[in-house]
């Protein structure tokens, strides 16, 4: 098992019960996994590093290569196809952000990584610059984990202090206040998020708690060439401007900012130049 997570890109493997992560799961997620994979009985949870450096650029660091739903995806099946043939008559389905297993509570039961007050993993020699991929199989097997404890130093709040809009506290991220979140919501943005968004470094996500973590200060680069290779750093206004909707996401669908359309980064770009926001998300095609 261990050469299968390698040979795909992995710096850590884990595998926990499914058992365990019921109190994490709503009926109706319970329910997807088990049409995913009738009779699921174990996670294994999988961690890839990402990080290339901190070439200046207003895209948070995740999402400058190439999209980790595809990257993980090719990677995740790997893993998969070579369990499928030790175990030919098991099912193994892969998932990475669109599955319903919850992947911090798999990774926290599988002892993968260890939990941050920023609420990520953190996996050394990486950091939290890891992106989180599953694999849910109908096979039982043996429990690596949980994580023993957390690698926060007592007395350690860089991540909350870093947070410009307070969204960490010790509860963890209310997601609804992280600039990770508010950048990608579509639509016109309340007045105090719109001004979070205006003074934020980045216009798609935001790397703050990240790299004021002590734990991401020496981060060891990604050797998985999908982060490394091709990065786009930066997107201004004026490269958006001529494009429709549909040719964006023609021109950065191998990118994972591209999901949401262009109107939020149009947005986002528009409240840092501090131009009217353009609310519209179509445009005749180009
Ligand atoms: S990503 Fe940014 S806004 Fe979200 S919790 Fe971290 S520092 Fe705060
Ligand atoms: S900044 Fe400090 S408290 Fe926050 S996740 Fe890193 S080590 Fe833990």
């Amino acid at each position: 098992m261990n050469q299968l997570w390698k040979a795909a890109g992995a710096a850590a493997w884990g595998a926990a019960a499914l058992g365990g992560l019921q109190p994490f799961l709503g009926p109706e997620a319970a329910e997807q996994l088990h049409t995913l994979c009738p009779g699921a009985q174990t996670v294994l949870v999988g961690a890839f590093p990402y990080y290339a450096g901190q070439a200046p650029g207003n895209l948070s660091l995740y999402c400058r290569g190439e999209d980790y739903h595809l990257v993980l995806g090719r990677r995740l099946e790997q893993v998969c196809a070579g369990l499928r043939a030790r175990h030919p008559s098991h099912t193994f389905v892969a998932g990475a952000d669109n599955s319903p297993v919850p992947e911090l509570a798999a990774a926290e039961l599988a002892g993968v990584g260890c939990r941050g007050r920023h609420g990520l993993r953190i996996v050394p020699p990486y950091g939290s610059y890891v992106f989180l991929g599953t694999i849910l199989t109908d096979l039982v097997l043996p429990s690596t984990g949980p994580s023993a404890e957390t690698l926060c130093p007592p007395h350690c709040r860089a991540c909350q202090a870093a947070c410009p809009t307070g969204a960490l506290t010790e509860q963890g991220c209310e997601v609804t206040r992280c600039l990770s979140d508010l950048t990608q919501r579509k639509g016109p943005l309340p007045p105090e998020a719109a001004e979070q968004v205006r003074r934020s470094p980045t216009v798609w996500g935001c790397d703050l708690c990240q790299k004021a973590c002590p734990h991401n200060q020496a981060a060891a680069l990604t050797p998985l060439p999908e982060f490394r290779e091709d990065l786009l750093c930066s997107l201004t206004l004026a490269e958006l401007e001529p494009l429709s909707n549909k040719a964006f996401r023609r021109q950065y669908a191998r990118r994972a900012f591209s999901w949401r359309g262009i109107g939020p980064l149009r947005r986002n770009l528009a409240l840092k130049e501090e131009t009217a926001p353009a609310e519209e998300e179509d445009r005749p095609s180009s």
